[in-house]
């Protein structure tokens, strides 16, 4: 045993258990596993180049060493991230609690309930703070927010308005939201115009407009008759807002927008050099089928107790492939709990403070400003003020001053000086203030005075200030103190399954060990204080790293130009994509609009062609679950003259290695496409295989999946793409960093910068024998599984040796027609014995599909088997009359605490039945504390947030 060698903490299986397994596989060494499983023609010539691994204590020293390359200053720069106080307990017993880090999308609502509580109070914070009624639990950040948006509104166009295709966007939007809004809808024929909304004709083709709440100088306007000037001409309006100024300003809801959307970051989310954070979006009851994202909803379980759960069948868009409206599917559940909780902690009170206090520290700001001689652009504001008027001379020499006590503020080639002070900021930062542009004009200032908040909110438009109240519902009232927010955290936790309590065998979801030393970076503040747009200077040590980390994933994929920009495996089909389209472009090819897919394809590859403006054409499968070539290449070449390129998840979602990849990729090239590799499954890759080497030209990576980021309860994603020399230039850039953008598809530079160090970390600490043996060990792991269950369930698709590549797909469609059991019946019943249930009718319906991963130890495998043979057993037992078909210990699964425990026992069967089937329940029984979900009634009565509850109890009275 060598303990300096952290791919043993990683890789669940030893030696010795390896050999146990390659026996009941029947291989005689894991190689020869490797090449019955990967087709010969793909397997790399040679082995990758990456630096030879780190022991966790190097690692930590390194990533130290890196950080002191950072220089945390001050950050005035405003702009969409503002510095925050993060809640220690929320930074102790969420962000860096694997309980809530490890956990997965709330699918399985009965053991979901602790994130989905934490959901459902994100939401209602949104609906209290915009006065909208329905809101998700987050969207990736407020780019992209925007550009969902827009994409509602123009979904759901008013009869008057069915033609119009134009989109106006008031020109104080942050420039970021305002490219990404442009790269999003040219596509889908939308024309963007930037303008002043104010004096903007709304002519026939408008369809709505954006504007932004307080503008990008900080003004707060009232929007008041603009809104109704643009409903009378049936022009809907988006509102993007900043969370925290609507606890001193009036909800945009309240005067007329339709949407609104933004930043949850300043509630307590570092800015982490750009993210991740979460994004947030509201809107009237209306837009209930078009909102794009997950809705947490309230709904009842079979004995009429409430249930949170995801309000899925209506609302998950992506789901609905070619028909959705949006791919997001990952989207920033930790982040938006964190938010939540932040709100539960401070509370309405709390939150008007810190607004108060902000809004008060600007207007003091002002007064000092003017005071020294500075022209101020708006005295109505929240948070920023502008100054204006100043000459080249005076900004360097402001700047100087600045940056010498290391302030950063936002300096703007218009001869402007942007200030956004933030909860962060105190007396003694208003003294430095003082100082710095005191000394700009050679004057001395004393800074041992009073420099209280000036809590006044005289100069905004009246109609402007919040008169509502928020927020009066017990949670946010309760939990104030530490010792109460931290027990309330410990309540809900205890309600959900994650990797800390055991394996999560998630088909296509890849939920391996997310290292601990992985994570330290998170709590780094010299990683987590930087602002996106701090000077270059300031951020080497994050520069090293993500360019250290572009180059190993282009190695890794062999497709050499990373973009590190989107903030999810389906942002990054959409980069991707709209790579392939710009090159299309470039070379006089723009009339390219089809895409090949094949019918096992994730939704969210059909749902990012449609939003790029592509046209899918679905490619059959053959009975052995490969693509049937014959039908790939007819479809190529019957649109050869249109045929943009395919999309194809490799090893395919049926977790098999297709022996003809080369060959589709060929038809493809031959036909003038480009070949998109869904990186989804790259864990059955990494050091055998990659993309580039099998023929594709762009990729994308879930490093959420492959790469040991934390799925977080449903994000935060990474979904970084990677490109062959002639996509480089086309790639999405970003214009407030590299001049003029390419088709910027996130908010930030370098999307979620933060979490690449936990990638980073996971590379340089496996090194590549660590990566090649992760692989192996998946597919051995799979294929162990695969042995061990196939007699019982039988194995779906297996290739032409017989083997499965890093996941398997259990049959239950059979067993279904035998005996009425269903997969979701096992996926409940899993929950009695304290697992999650694997995917579930993904990719083929009425399937189980495992992937165990490599950092499961085989007594876990072991275990999962005979909990999988257990159910196995009591399936046969209906099967054979031994059990009613309707009442039975599966199809009353899972079975909640206070059934097991109360005086009446209603089953025909016997409680350690229903709560001990295996010896290993009585030494360790992980609890449920609600029955099955009635998903139909929560759809039918969508309550998302605790407003609708106070109006549905309203009307029951
Ligand atoms: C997970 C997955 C995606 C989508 O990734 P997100 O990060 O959830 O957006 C796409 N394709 C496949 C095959 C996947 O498994």
């Amino acid at each position: 045993m060598n303990t300096l060698d952290f791919s043993i903490r990683h890789i669940g299986i030893s030696e010795k258990d390896q050999q146990e397994m390659l026996e009941r596989v029947g291989v005689k060494s894991l190689n020869e596993l490797i090449e019955q499983t990967i087709p010969s023609n793909i397997h790399l010539p040679e082995e990758l180049n990456l630096p030879s691994p780190l022991t966790e204590r190097e690692l930590i020293e390194h990533i130290s060493e890196l950080g002191s390359k950072n220089k945390v200053f001050t950050s005035y720069i405003g702009m969409g991230w503002y510095d925050t106080c993060t809640p220690a307990p929320i930074q102790r017993n969420i962000l860096e609690n694997p309980s809530w880090y490890t956990s997965y999308t709330p699918y399985q609502a009965e053991i979901s309930q602790g994130r989905l509580e934490a959901l459902f109070n994100f939401q209602t914070v949104v609906t209290e703070l915009t006065g909208l009624p329905l809101t998700n639990c987050s969207l990736l950040d407020e780019a992209t927010a925007g550009a969902e948006a827009v994409a509602m509104l123009h979904n759901t166009l008013p009869k008057s308005k069915k033609k119009a295709t134009k989109v106006l966007v008031d020109e104080r939007v942050w420039q970021s939201t305002i490219d990404v809004i442009n790269t999003r809808c040219i596509p889908q024929g939308i024309s963007v115009e930037v303008c002043d909304v104010f004096s903007a004709e709304l002519t026939e083709d408008v369809f709505g407009i954006v504007v932004q709440y307080p503008d990008a100088n900080g003004e707060v306007k009232d929007y008041t008759q603009l809104v109704e000037r643009s409903h009378a001409a049936d022009v809907r309006v988006a509102v993007a807002a900043d969370i925290l100024s609507l606890a001193i300003l009036t909800p945009p809801g309240e005067w007329g927008a339709d949407i609104v959307f933004g930043s949850s970051q300043r509630f307590g989310i570092p800015m982490y050099f750009g993210g991740p954070s979460a994004a947030f979006l509201s809107a009237h009851d209306d837009y209930k089928r078009a909102i794009p994202g997950r809705i947490v909803g309230l709904s009842k379980d079979r004995n009429d107790r409430p249930i949170y759960r995801l309000a899925l069948q209506t609302r998950e868009q992506h789901i609905k492939r070619e028909k959705a409206t949006s791919n997001i599917c990952t989207a920033q559940a930790l982040l938006a709990t964190m938010a939540g909780m932040y709100a539960v902690y401070h509370g309405a009170d709390g939150l008007r403070d810190i607004a108060e206090r902000v809004h008060g520290y600007a207007n003091r700001l002002a007064i000092l400003l003017k005071d020294l001689g500075y022209q101020i652009k708006s005295e109505s504001f929240f948070d920023t003020i502008v100054l204006e008027s100043l000459s080249e001379q005076e900004i360097a020499k402001i700047r100087e001053i600045a940056e010498e006590v290391r302030v950063n503020f936002r300096y703007d080639k218009s001869g402007t000086i942007g200030i956004s002070v933030d909860e962060t900021t105190l007396e003694s930062d208003l003294g430095m203030l003082h100082y710095i542009f005191a000394q700009a004009k050679g004057l001395e200032v004393d800074t041992n005075v009073c420099y209280d908040s000036d809590r006044c909110t005289a100069k905004l438009p009246q109609s402007m200030v919040r008169k509502s109240d928020f927020l009066r519902f017990d949670v946010f009232e309760k939990y104030h103190t530490e010792t109460e927010l931290m027990r309330y955290i410990k309540r809900l936790e205890r309600k959900d399954i994650s990797l800390a309590h055991s394996m999560i065998s998630l088909g296509s979801c890849t939920m391996k060990l997310n290292a601990a030393s992985e994570l330290f970076i998170l709590s780094n503040p010299q990683f987590a204080f930087i602002h996106p747009y701090a000077p270059k200077d300031q951020t080497e040590g994050y520069m090293e790293m993500l360019d250290n980390l572009s180059g190993y994933l282009g190695e890794i994929t062999g497709l050499p130009y990373a973009c590190l920009q989107p903030n999810s495996g389906a942002s990054g089909e959409y980069a991707g994509l709209r790579t392939i389209r710009n090159y299309h472009e470039s070379i006089g090819q723009s009339h390219r609009d089809i895409i090949l897919l094949p019918i096992s394809a994730h939704g969210t590859n059909p749902a990012s062609a449609i939003q790029c403006g592509y046209k899918t054409v679905t490619v059959a499968c053959d009975n052995d679950g490969n693509v049937d070539v014959e039908d790939f290449e007819k479809k190529a070449k019957e649109n050869a003259d249109r045929l943009a390129g395919t999309m194809i998840t490799y090893p395919s979602t049926h977790g098999i290695f297709e022996p003809e990849i080369k060959k589709l990729c060929q038809i493809i090239h031959d036909n003038g496409g480009q070949v998109y590799l869904d990186g989804a499954n790259m864990n059955a890759q990494v050091g055998f295989t990659n993309p580039g080497y099998i023929g594709a030209d762009v990729c994308h990576l879930n490093l959420h999946k492959t790469f040991a980021i934390p799925h977080g309860g449903g994000g935060p994603g990474v979904g970084p793409i990677c490109v062959k020399e002639h996509l480089k230039p086309f790639l999405p850039s970003h214009s407030l960093i590299y001049g003029d953008g390419v088709t910027p598809v996130s908010a930030a530079p370098f999307g979620s910068a933060v979490i690449f160090g936990i990638t980073y970390a996971y590379i340089r600490m496996l090194g590549v024998e660590g990566l090649k043996r992760s692989t192996a060990i998946a597919i051995l792991s799979a294929n162990y599984m695969a042995k061990c269950l196939e007699k019982e369930y039988g194995i779906v698709y297996t290739g032409k040796t017989g083997r499965v590549g890093h996941e398997l797909i259990l049959e239950c469609r059979k067993l279904k027609e035998e005996t009425g059991i269903d997969e979701t019946d096992i996926a409940k019943r899993l929950m009695d014995f304290g697992y999650h249930a694997p995917t579930l009718s993904f990719p083929v319906h009425g399937t189980l599909m495992i992937e165990p991963t490599e950092s499961e130890s085989l007594d876990e495998l072991n275990r999962f088997i005979d909990v999988m043979r257990c159910i196995r057993r009591e399936i046969e037992e209906v099967k054979e009359g031994k059990a009613d078909p309707a009442n039975n210990v599966l199809k009353n699964a899972p079975h909640p605490q206070y059934e097991v425990t109360a005086d009446e026992w209603p089953f025909p069967y016997s409680r350690s039945k229903a709560a001990f089937a295996l010896p290993y329940l009585l030494e360790n029984k992980f609890w449920i504390n609600v029955a099955r979900a009635d998903g139909g009634f929560g759809d039918r009565n969508l309550v998302a947030t605790m407003s609708c509850c106070v109006v549905e109890n309203q009307r029951n009275e």
